[in-house]
């Protein structure tokens, strides 16, 4: 497994594994990896691809320092998982490398898919992802991506900035991977303490409160978005952030639920910021 350090020695690996007929599968991370990211790996071995992981803590998505700085880390780990899993190569760049003029004059900024929710709540970060995603896969060039459903806005800017901009990555999305009580695994989890753990399964649990109302004939979306509010309200330990239901394509919120929507949820849990969400299809009811 190579470890490169520099986007040159990243374009030129790109470019002989290419050249010697592999199809190449980027797994773009911040580290501290976990069994979500190694299933994004996995999809990527299930499809034949050499894998390249990046493992980036990029700065650009972080509003504040201290959380930047509280990001867990643990790269001597991280190579050991990547080596194990069968990735190609790790790229495991400084922000000095990514960024050599430091903040960056141009970035690629989401539209109406980052107008609510992450948008809306953390200003900037869909930015630094759409900007660093968009790095990465022109320094990769012709690519599969793997992104999980986890962080199904990013997902869906990732999708669309590649159609939008003509991008040479195809996108592919892998589902949740969570924990048997339901809550989504996150490098972030490693900072909760162990009541904050137990209050974290709520947003799942809001997720699953939404759904049930949504199978038990709700249309409203409103209605639905209380019930999920109600669930993280009741928790001492949770600050939520938003509850909402979407259009699954447009990441806008709805009024009336027709069809296929997604459920998102955000919440702090002491320092730690969570977030979730759920696909869930309401065929719509010709009788009402
Ligand atoms: P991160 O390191 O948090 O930036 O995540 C890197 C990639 O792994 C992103 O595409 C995430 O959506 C994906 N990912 C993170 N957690 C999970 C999870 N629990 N299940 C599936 N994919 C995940």
């Amino acid at each position: 497994m190579d470890v490169l350090g520099t986007r040159a020695e990243l374009r030129s690996s790109a470019a002989a594994l290419r050249s010697a007929g592999a199809n190449i599968g980027l797994v773009a991370t911040m580290g501290s990896l976990h069994a979500g990211h190694l299933s994004l790996v996995e999809a990527a071995n299930r499809n034949g691809d050499s894998v390249v992981v990046s493992i980036f803590v990029n700065p650009l998505q972080f509003a504040s320092g201290t959380d930047l700085e509280a990001y867990p880390r643990d790269l001597g780990s991280d190579l050991s998982t990547c080596e194990a899993a069968g990735a190609a190569a790790v790229f495991t760049p400084t922000a000095e490398e990514m960024y050599p003029e430091g903040e960056p004059g141009v970035v690629v900024v989401p539209a109406s898919l980052g107008k609510h929710y992450e948008g809306a709540s953390r200003p900037g970060h869909l930015e630094g992802v759409a900007t660093v995603v968009t790095k990465l896969l022109n320094l990769v060039g012709t690519c599969r991506s793997y992104f999980g459903e986890k962080d199904y806005q990013q997902l869906m800017v990732v999708r669309r900035l590649v159609a939008d901009l003509d991008v040479d990555a195809a996108i592919v999305a892998c589902p949740t991977v969570r924990e048997p009580d339901g809550l989504a695994l996150s490098s972030r989890n490693a900072l909760l303490g162990a009541k904050q753990r137990a209050a974290a399964t709520a947003l799942y649990r809001a997720l699953e409160a939404g759904r049930g109302a949504i199978e038990a004939g709700e249309r409203e979306a409103w209605a639905v978005e209380s019930e999920m509010s109600h669930v993280l309200d009741i928790e001492s330990r949770l600050v939520p952030i938003y509850a909402g239901v979407a259009d699954p394509a447009r990441l806008m919120p709805i009024d009336e639920i027709a069809g296929p929507v997604r459920l998102l949820v955000a919440a702090e849990v002491g320092p730690v910021r969570l977030i979730d969400n759920l696909g869930v299809d309401a065929a719509p009811d010709l009788d009402r």
